[in-house]
């Protein structure tokens, strides 16, 4: 199994690398907003719990969040590894993710973190908003509060991978294929470790 966490602020990228990550690599996609998403267009009690929190921009509570992983892991058990998109959030739920990969006797193999400045990304969202019609991606208001989250919540989390040697900070500037390319590079040499 390789498991790989993509981290980045709201409009880094992730989505979009993550998907060419998967046909390259042979992995499950694990991406919590993805989920989340479905569960409220599908009116699930899970998506009722999830709704008011992303709408303001706040994290979904840990609580929440780590048993629909626990789930999501338990239903796909023959997976040759996963990409975490959006997963971890938390030191918690870093510490959930760990604790729940050493069950199937598998680690965190490499975390990539996309840097792109936050200017840039606003105006990335703001464009998605247009075509997806996310709600929380049309609101400057609530992405500011998103950028919050993640440098408060997320951000600490990249020193516990650091400390561990399993961080790799990659530019997320430039053509999507450029950024791809120094993905693949960091995800080969964590491979060849
Ligand atoms: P994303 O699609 O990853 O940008 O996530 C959209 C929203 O879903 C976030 O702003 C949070 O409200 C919620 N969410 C997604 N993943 C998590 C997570 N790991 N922990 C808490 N909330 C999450």
């Amino acid at each position: 199994m390789f498991n790989i966490i993509i981290f980045g602020p709201p409009g880094a990228g992730k989505g979009t690398q993550s998907a060419m990550l998967l046909e390259k690599y042979q992995l499950t996609h694990l991406s919590t907003g993805d989920v989340f998403r479905a569960n409220i267009k599908g009116q699930t009690e899970l998506g009722q719990l999830a709704q008011s929190y992303i709408d303001k921009g706040e994290l979904v509570p840990d609580e929440v969040t780590n048993s629909m992983v626990e789930d999501f892991l338990s239903n796909h058990q023959d997976a040759n590894g996963f990409i975490f998109d959006g997963y971890p959030r938390t030191l918690a739920q870093g510490e959930v993710l760990d604790a729940l990969l050493e069950k199937s006797g598998t680690p965190v193999n490499c975390v990539v973190a996309l840097e792109v400045d936050e200017d840039e990304l606003v105006k990335r969202i703001l464009l998605r908003g247009k075509d997806s019609g996310r709600s929380d991606d049309q609101d400057e208001e609530k992405i500011r509060t998103r950028f919050e989250e993640y440098r408060t919540k997320t951000e600490p989390l990249l020193n516990y991978y650091e400390a561990q040697g399993k961080l790799s900070r990659v530019f997320g500037m430039g053509t999507i294929e450029e950024i791809f390319n120094r993905l693949t590079t960091a995800i080969d040499s964590a491979q060849q470790a």
